[in-house]
Order: C-alpha cells, then sequence, then structure tokens
C-alpha cells in the first residue's frame, strides 16, 4: 500500500469523537485520515443508553456547566439528525422513600430552565391513577413527572459523521489499527496495520488520540507518551426485553442504592433496561453483562411494574466501558461525565480526548479543533452547528412528514417500510430505493422488512464489512430476524465479498 502524503491530522478511533473530530476538521478544509481497528462505533459508541439528554441526575452532582452544556446540544443534533435522533418524553414516578417530591420538581425545574430548551415540551406533574403513563406501574406509584428528552441511534450518528467526514476529503479506514506512531523529522510516522495483513505508513503534522477506554495505552504503547490525565473504566450493562407498556415514552426509575434506572422504547416492540455503572479493570474489546447486573436490573424494574420480569424474558443485551477522565471520585455514578484534552506539544503535537458523552461530541469536536488551531493556522472557522448529517436535511426537519412523503412517492413500499428507511436514513432514502418500481426491484428478502438495496447500500456508503456490522450496528435486523434468517443473510453477505 502506497505511503501517503503529509496530512494536517490523523484520528485514532472511529467512535463519535474520533468521527465526530474528523468531520469537522476535514469540512475546516485540513486533509485527514481516520483509522478503526473495528467497525465504526463498535467500541463504546454503539452501547450507550441512546440518549440524547442533559443528564437530570448530574445535577445532583453540582454539574450545572456539564448539564446546560448537554442541554444546548440535544437541540442542536437534534435538528441536524431529526431522522435518527428524536423527541423522548420519561415518565419519573416519584418513590418518597428514595428523593423527596420537591427536590425532583426542583431538578426538573432547573432542567427545563438552564438553557437550549425550545422546541422540546417542559415538564409537566402527573397523577399515575389517572394519566395512562402511569398503567404499567405498581399502583403505590401515585405521583410522577414528565419530562423531555431524546433519544439516537448512537451507532448510526457515528457512521454518519464519518460519511459526513469523507464527503469532505477525509479518508475513513475501518479494520485498520494503529500499531505505532513516532514523531520524526516534526511530524508524525503512523504505522496502520490492515485486517488484510498489509501494512502502511502515514504522515501527518498532528494526531488525534479518540480511542475512548483504550486512550491510556493509546498514549503510552501506540504514541510513546504516556498521558499525565488518568481515566477511570466502568462498565454499563443494558439488557432488552419484550416492550411492556404502550405508547412512545420511556421510564426513568429510582433504585433503591439511589441510581436511576431507565427503560426506554427500543425498535419498534421492545425496551432496553439500563444501566448498571461497575469499575472495570479487564481489556475493553469485549465487555459483557454478568449475571449480578442482569439480576440487578430486573430487580430494579420489577420494583416499579406490574410485570415481574425474569432472566427468561432477557431477549438481548450488551454491555459497554466509559472511559471517564478520573476527578478524583470514588463512587462510580459521582464521576464527571464530561470531557477534557491533553495536548502534548513537545514535537508534532498530539490531542489525547478524554471522557464525554455521545450528546457533547459536537462541542468535544469543536474545542478539539480550538486545541489544534495554532498548530494548523490555516483550518477554516467552526461549522458543524448548523450543518445537517446525511440525510437530516428532511423538509420542515418532520421525519413523519418525509416518511408519509417516501410512501406516496413509493407506494408499494407500504407505511412500516417508509418509515423504517425514514429513520434509518432519513432523505438518503432515495438511494437505496434508486428508481425502483416494487418490492422484488428491492431484491432478496431476507426477513421482517430488510432487502437486499438495504445491505447493498451499507456496503457500498456504510463501510459494512461483515453480516454484524449490517446487522447490529447500521441497522437493528437482528431483533427481527429468526436465527434461520440471521444465517440466511450471513452467508448471503460471505457470498458477496467473495463475488
Ligand atoms: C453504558 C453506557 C451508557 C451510556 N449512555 C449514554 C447516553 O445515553 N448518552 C450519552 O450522551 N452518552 C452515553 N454514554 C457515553 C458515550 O457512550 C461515550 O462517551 C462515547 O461513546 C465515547 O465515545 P468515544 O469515541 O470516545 O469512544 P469509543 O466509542 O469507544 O471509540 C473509540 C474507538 O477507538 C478505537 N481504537 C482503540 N485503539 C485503536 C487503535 N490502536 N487503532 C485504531 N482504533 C483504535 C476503538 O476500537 C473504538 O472504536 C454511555 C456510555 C456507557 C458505557
Amino acid at each position: 500500500m502506497p505511503d501517503s502524503p503529509l496530512l494536517d491530522l490523523f484520528v485514532i478511533g472511529g467512535g463519535i469523537n474520533g468521527t465526530g473530530i474528523a468531520r469537522d476538521a476535514a469540512g475546516r478544509g485540513l486533509s485527514c485520515a481516520l483509522s478503526e481497528q473495528n467497525d465504526l462505533g463498535q467500541g463504546t459508541s454503539s452501547r450507550s443508553s441512546k440518549m440524547i439528554h442533559g443528564g437530570l441526575r448530574y445535577l445532583e452532582y453540582f454539574e450545572f456547566r456539564l448539564v446546560r452544556k448537554a442541554l444546548i446540544e440535544r437541540e442542536v443534533l437534534l435538528r441536524n439528525a431529526p431522522h435518527i435522533i428524536w423527541p423522548l418524553r420519561f415518565v419519573l414516578p416519584h418513590a418518597p422513600q428514595d428523593r423527596p417530591a420537591w427536590l425532583l420538581r426542583l431538578g426538573l425545574y432547573i432542567y427545563d430552565h438552564l438553557g437550549g430548551r425550545n422546541v422540546l415540551p417542559p415538564t409537566r406533574a402527573l397523577d399515575l391513577h389517572r394519566d395512562q403513563v402511569g398503567a404499567p406501574l405498581q399502583p403505590q406509584y401515585r405521583r410522577g413527572f414528565e419530562y423531555s428528552d431524546c433519544w439516537v441511534d448512537d451507532a448510526r450518528l457515528v457512521v454518519l459523521n464519518a460519511m459526513d467526514a469523507a464527503a469532505h476529503g477525509c479518508r475513513i479506514m475501518t479494520r485498520s489499527r494503529v500499531v505505532r506512531a513516532e514523531r520524526q523529522d516534526g511530524i508524525w510516522q503512523i504505522t496502520v496495520a490492515f485486517a488484510s495483513g498489509e501494512t502502511a505508513i502515514f504522515r501527518a503534522k498532528a494526531l488525534v488520540n479518540a480511542a475512548g477506554p483504550w486512550v491510556s495505552g493509546v498514549a503510552a504503547d501506540v504514541a510513546g507518551l504516556p498521558a499525565t490525565r488518568r481515566v477511570q473504566l466502568i462498565k454499563g450493562s443494558h439488557i432488552i426485553v419484550r416492550k411492556f407498556w404502550t405508547g412512545d415514552h420511556a421510564y426513568l426509575i429510582q433504585n433503591n442504592d439511589k441510581r436511576v434506572i431507565f427503560a426506554i422504547p427500543f425498535g419498534d416492540d421492545y425496551a432496553l433496561i439500563g444501566t448498571t455503572d461497575i469499575p472495570f479493570d479487564a481489556a475493553p474489546d469485549a465487555p459483557e453483562p454478568t449475571e449480578g447486573e442482569r439480576t440487578y436490573l430486573l430487580d430494579a424494574a420489577n420494583r416499579y411494574f406490574k410485570v415481574q420480569l425474569t432472566a427468561t424474558d432477557i431477549l438481548d443485551e450488551f454491555a459497554g466501558v466509559r472511559a471517564l477522565f478520573d476527578d478524583g471520585q470514588g463512587n462510580p455514578s459521582a464521576v464527571t461525565r464530561d470531557f477534557a484534552f491533553e495536548l502534548n506539544q513537545d514535537g508534532p503535537a498530539l490531542l489525547n480526548v478524554f471522557g464525554g458523552k455521545v450528546t457533547t461530541y459536537r462541542e468535544l469536536s469543536e474545542q478539539a479543533m480550538q486545541h489544534l488551531a495554532p498548530i494548523l493556522p490555516h483550518m477554516g472557522p467552526s461549522w458543524t452547528k448548523n450543518a445537517p448529517l446525511p440525510g437530516g436535511d428532511l423538509p420542515g426537519g418532520d421525519p413523519q412528514q418525509f416518511a408519509e412523503s417516501l410512501h406516496q412517492a413509493y407506494p408499494w413500499l407500504g407505511p412500516a417500510l417508509a418509515h423504517d428507511l425514514t429513520r434509518r436514513y432519513g432523505s438518503q432514502s432515495h438511494m437505496i430505493l434508486n428508481g425502483a418500481t416494487s418490492l422484488a426491484d428491492l431484491g432478496q428478502h431476507f426477513g421482517a422488512r430488510f432487502y437486499e438495496a438495504e445491505a447493498r447500500y451499507l456496503i457500498q456508503h456504510e463501510w459494512a464489512k461483515s453480516a454484524e456490522d449490517i446487522l447490529t450496528r447500521r441497522t437493528k435486523h437482528h431483533l427481527n430476524l429468526t436465527p434461520a434468517q440471521i444465517e440466511s443473510f450471513a452467508q448471503w453477505f460471505a457470498a458477496t465479498q467473495t463475488a
């Protein structure tokens, strides 16, 4: 593989922070490349609770600056990616033994007024015995509140940032691991090992280490410059069960250890329940939920809901590892979710990125550029605040209206498939449908609402390199296909790779 020309910037890590930084940099006219050792988002960024939120619970730790920043970002992201981010109402039943009602009311008042809420509806008090949203709750929960946050398809948010980075000229390389980065003659020489067994050397003026939970290892072992800031690795797990309430809203319940647990609609028919906060000291490659975490989440849900869940109700599960910037807090739930940078300029620049949230990735990316501006002074101004992500340029910002117009243009799709495509691809749905005049034109039907045309689009435009990339990250089809259908799709995928 030929060596690259001298780049302005090389980014290690294809999670939300790495792809966000690459997109921002490329849009400012910087030449850049990004390396991701696995699939885009395969690290922490596809394993979040999938909320774009200010973080109501962080108010208890007086994190007003972080909450305000995140609340402002909430509507910025909603505006720029209305196809994969949407408003979500959270029902918060009041449990008198956990937190007093006045404290919740005060917290929600601050949450509503701290800044950035223009289109999302405000908090309202609920009588859970009268309101429909109280129906799945046990009768001892009578009072409650309902407030706004947003849902995000986290894995797709990563891919859309990578697509926009690529559209602005950034080279995105998945299944490519940075094995060494050395300062030589005033620039970085970066050795990348590809899954094919090949290696290549890239040369760049500045290096960004956005390796998430791997950040310390990459700084010390790949770049040979151990970071002076420390991270705490904390694992969080989620379980997926069949949805046991009607309506699009979510629940926030207060566990008896004072932690909060979310139960959030997931796909059409499922609910995501999470999360835990467990100190983690293993390699972050494939974290798994433990028996204890499953029981903890089931018990928390069973304290609140009429339905009594058991381990056999768990249809799927996943765990992710947060790399929290270590602020000296002993309690994992209290460690700040804010981000921090470390810029090493004893030679060509190395910018290490610590912590953060999906919600604040765009702001984090802008601040990363500000750190690099003195080193790369030819970069353009900030631009992402009002720039839709691919597929997010929907007329009136209204996915429902777009889905209806898609259905009108392709009546044979049916409303459900038009809705699905809108929610994954927004205005780019047309690239998948690409002049098709019947369902048969979408090619092989793999089951549920999954057709060959979608899979081919993902291979061609979204770096999908395995069946799993498609089934679990680019889409959530794995939840709706039978094991036999998943196997048959995997065979189809393997055949396309050898064709
Ligand atoms: C359980 C849980 C729930 C969460 N819920 C929310 C939520 O609801 N809302 C929210 O806003 N935030 C949430 N977060 C936080 C959010 O998920 C993280 O802050 C965010 O995903 C971190 O992104 P990242 O890009 O820094 O890391 P990652 O997504 O982990 O990306 C780092 C990437 O670097 C790659 N990499 C590492 N080493 C190399 C190398 N040598 N060469 C090439 N690539 C390399 C890895 O493969 C990885 O893909 C949650 C986190 C957890 C764990």
